[in-house]
Formats: C-alpha cells, sequence, structure tokens
C-alpha cells in the first residue's frame, strides 16, 4: 500500500572452507601441506542514491542473499572472494531489526554507505597449519557462517518544515503554491498517501525543505487508519506549520482541530509536539463573518501560548510571504543539522548471547579458548580497528569466556590463544 516501508530479509555469504591437500610431485614421496585459503563472503551493503525517493522496488523483491565465498583448493589455490550486495535506498531510510525495532542504520546526513551484514571469512587451507611437531596437517579452517536478518525499512523525509493539520484544511495547496512540488489536490479525504517535499524558494535567503505531512488524523497516535505511516515523516523535521480552515468551510472548529492534532502528536512522541510551530489560519478567502473574526479568536487562544497565527489564503496567496519569512526567520534559530537516529542494534553483538560451544584449555602454559563461538566471533571482528577491539573485550565479558579463564587459573601475565590470535591477559 505504502512505499515508504518494507520489510526484508538479508543474509550475508558464508566464508568458503579452506582445503586440506597435500603436494603431490613425481618423485617426492610425502609433499608438504597445500590447501588454500577459502574466499571471504558477500556483505550486506546499504548505499544512498539520490534518484530514488521511495522503497517501493523493496515491496516487490524480499529476499537478498549475498553469494558464499568459493572454497579453496588444492595447490595453494585461494577461493574467490563473493561479491557484496549492494542495496540502494532513497536518503532518509531507517533499517530496523524488524523483531525489536531497534535502529541498525540510518541512511541520511553523512552516512551514504553503510555494511549491515558482514561475510563470513574464509577459511585457512591446511597449508598454515604445518609446525614442526606436524608435518602433515589434516586440518583446514571450514568458512565463516553467514549472517541473516530480518529488517524493516522505513522511509523518514528530511525536511526543515512539515505541514501539519486535518485532512482538506489545504496543506497541499499551501505545499504547490510555495515550492516546486505537485501534489495531489482534492476535496476529499486521505486523498495523498505519499509525503511531498518541496524546496521553498524565498528571495534573499537560502531557502527550506517542506514536507506535506498527509492524513493527521484524530486517533492517529493510536495507528488508527493511517495514522503512524504518516507520523513517522513527522520525526525529522525541525517545526511545523499547523494549517487549519479557519472559514469552517466544513463546519469544523479549528481552535478545537488545533488542540486534537496536538494532542495526537503529544501521544505519538512529546519530544515532537515541544518542537516550535506557527499557526496558518488558511482559507481566509472565504471568510465573510460579519461577527467576530475566526483568525483573531485563533490568535487570541494561542499567540499567549507564544505560537505565532498568520492569517493565509492557499488560493489567492494572501499572506503566505510574511508567513514563510517568518518560517525562515525560526529556521535559523534552530539546529541546522538533520536529526539522525543512533544506532541500537549490533548485529555482531548478538554473537554474545548466542549460544555456541566453546572449551577453555591449558596446553603447556597457554590457555587455548577453542569452539565455534570463538570462531564465529574472529570471523566477524576487525581486531586492528578501536571498534572492533572494543567489541571484542565486551564479548570475551559478556560471553563468560573471561570468568571460565580465571576460573581455569589465569593470572595477569598469562598467554591466551584463539587460533591464530595471541595476547597476554591483563585485567
Ligand atoms: P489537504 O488535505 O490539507 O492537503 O487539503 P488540500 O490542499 O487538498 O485542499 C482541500 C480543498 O480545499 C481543495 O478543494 C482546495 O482547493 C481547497 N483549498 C485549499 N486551500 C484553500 C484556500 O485557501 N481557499 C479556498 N477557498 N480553498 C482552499
Ligand atoms: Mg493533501
Amino acid at each position: 500500500m505504502f512505499a515508504d516501508r518494507a520489510k526484508i530479509y538479508i543474509r550475508s555469504g558464508k566464508g568458503g572452507d579452506g582445503h586440506a591437500s597435500f603436494r603431490r610431485e613425481l618423485y617426492v614421496p610425502n609433499g608438504g601441506p597445500d590447501g588454500g585459503d577459502g574466499g571471504r563472503g558477500g556483505d550486506v551493503i546499504f548505499e544512498v542514491d539520490e534518484g530514488l525517493n521511495t522503497l517501493v522496488d523493496y515491496r516487490h523483491k524480499r529476499k537478498y542473499c549475498a553469494k558464499d565465498g568459493e572454497q579453496g583448493g588444492k595447490r595453494r589455490c585461494h577461493g574467490k572472494d563473493a561479491e557484496d550486495i549492494i542495496l540502494r535506498v532513497p536518503e532518509g531510510t531507517v533499517i530496523k531489526e524488524a523483531s525489536t525495532g531497534k535502529v541498525i542504520a540510518d541512511m541520511s546526513g553523512d552516512n551514504r554507505r553503510q555494511i549491515i551484514l558482514k561475510g563470513g571469512k574464509g577459511g585457512l587451507g591446511n597449508q598454515h597449519f604445518a609446525t614442526a611437531t606436524m608435518q602433515v596437517p589434516k586440518y583446514a579452517q571450514p568458512g565463516q557462517p553467514a549472517q541473516e536478518l530480518e529488517v524493516l525499512l522505513e522511509l523518514k523525509v528530511i525536511a526543515d518544515v512539515g505541514l501539519v493539520g486535518f485532512p482538506n484544511v489545504g496543506k497541499s495547496t499551501l505545499l504547490s503554491r510555495v515550492t516546486n512540488a505537485n501534489p495531489k489536490i482534492a476535496n476529499y479525504h486521505f486523498t495523498t498517501i505519499d509525503p511531498n517535499l518541496g524546496v521553498v524558494d524565498l528571495e534573499g535567503t537560502d531557502g527550506f525543505v517542506i514536507a506535506d505531512i498527509p492524513g493527521l488524523i484524530e486517533g492517529a497516535s493510536e495507528g488508527v487508519g493511517l495514522g503512524h505511516e504518516f507520523l513517522r515523516h513527522i520525526e525529522r523535521t525541525k517545526m511545523m506549520i499547523h494549517v487549519v480552515d479557519a472559514a469552517s468551510s466544513e463546519g469544523r472548529d479549528p481552535i478545537e482541530d488545533i488542540y486534537k492534532i496536538n494532542a495526537e502528536l503529544e501521544a505519538y512522541n512529546p519530544e515532537i509536539a515541544k518542537r516550535p510551530q506557527v499557526i496558518a489560519a488558511n482559507k481566509t478567502d472565504l471568510i465573510y463573518s460579519e461577527d467576530e473574526d475566526p483568525v483573531e479568536k485563533i490568535r487570541a487562544e494561542f499567540e499567549p501560548q507564544g505560537i505565532k497565527v498568520f492569517a493565509i489564503s492557499g488560493v489567492s496567496g494572501d499572506g503566505i510571504k510574511e508567513l514563510l519569512y517568518y518560517v525562515n526567520e525560526q529556521l535559523k534559530t534552530l539546529d541546522q543539522k538533520t536529526i539522525v537516529f543512533e544506532q541500537e542494534y549490533f548485529p555482531e553483538e548478538e554473537l554474545i548471547h548466542e549460544d555456541l560451544p566453546y572449551t577453555v584449555d591449558v596446553e603447556d602454559g597457554v590457555y587455548v579458548v577453542e569452539g565455534p563461538k570463538i570462531e564465529k566471533m574472529l570471523g566477524y571482528t576487525n581486531l586492528d580497528s578501536e571498534k572492533g577491539f572494543a567489541f571484542f573485550q565486551k564479548f570475551l565479558k559478556d560471553s563468560g569466556i573471561l570468568e571460565d579463564l580465571e576460573k581455569a587459573g589465569i593470572e595477569e601475565g598469562d598467554t591466551v590463544r584463539m587460533y591464530g590470535l595471541q595476547f597476554d591477559y591483563y585485567k
């Protein structure tokens, strides 16, 4: 129904297995080990594509798997690395883990490209395992397993200003009048389903981006009707133009409407409700009232609360310039940075909780930790990077490995070995 939300399954490639073989040459009866290494599995990478503005492609195809790395071969033959798969998304796409809703990545601002699932490392061939005492190693390392995840993609538009208000108050009309956007305008509810964006070109200013947040209706915060779909888009706007039908052309009470919408915003996310607002008292061309001017009533109600009210007409254009210049001035006082969502879910960290076996043994005074849990962790962690090293330390602690080492009697300065990795133990 909406192209700005999709749930997909992604999987990185498994690393190719290392190969176990022995050199065979004429007149050389016992050749050494010559099994090659496996290739790396493909990563799953997300990339911002400026040319896209919906997630529609991901509603059709829902499974994205990178290829596995090739196995190593005889004669030190290295298996081929698999290609990464790159999933292109519009700027503003937030990637969440589907079952918890936690943010994995926000593809906006400086973040143009992010590896979401790493492919497994290729296993080492038996050529690496020959030692002075073990001349004919039959062991070759298996490739690291793949990672898989179900993710939710949500497009949260990036705009400076959001237009909010009940259906039919004139949001789309205003947007089309002040920007290059071309939204659908009609006199029935739920007209526009996708958010429309436009750039406001104001003489003598840098201009700003404005978004029509359609269909904000009562009960939206409880997910009534299409509410949630729309409220999501408002999360990144810095301020709001609250549009009301000041002429009550459909019999609505504008003051009541403003309170109702604000109550919905508050229920959805109190932080959003606190953002600055300005009221656009629209359809003033339809006001013929001889008694109290409805715009004055709105002013009397909201200006004491610090919310400025502008009388406008989206049809005649009256009052719009003043409104836009005011909004532009307000924006200058607000934080210029795009609101970016922080990462809350780290696919690698799930390893800490994954129930895979490992063993702790002492061999000649060296503490040897091995097993699938360790192999998998080493396959995903780049210990040369600061982040990778911090993850490694957290992994040792949280997975209970440190505790097991201490139970085995480890002391400061003792050596720990995990496959190819060797380090001294310090608390
Ligand atoms: P939205 O649902 O808030 O996006 O409202 P629309 O922009 O689609 O407008 C709903 C109806 O109100 C349309 O028929 C518009 O032509 C009409 N409308 C919008 N603004 C004005 C205005 O300032 N004056 C008058 N007379 N009609 C307006
Ligand atoms: Mg509309």
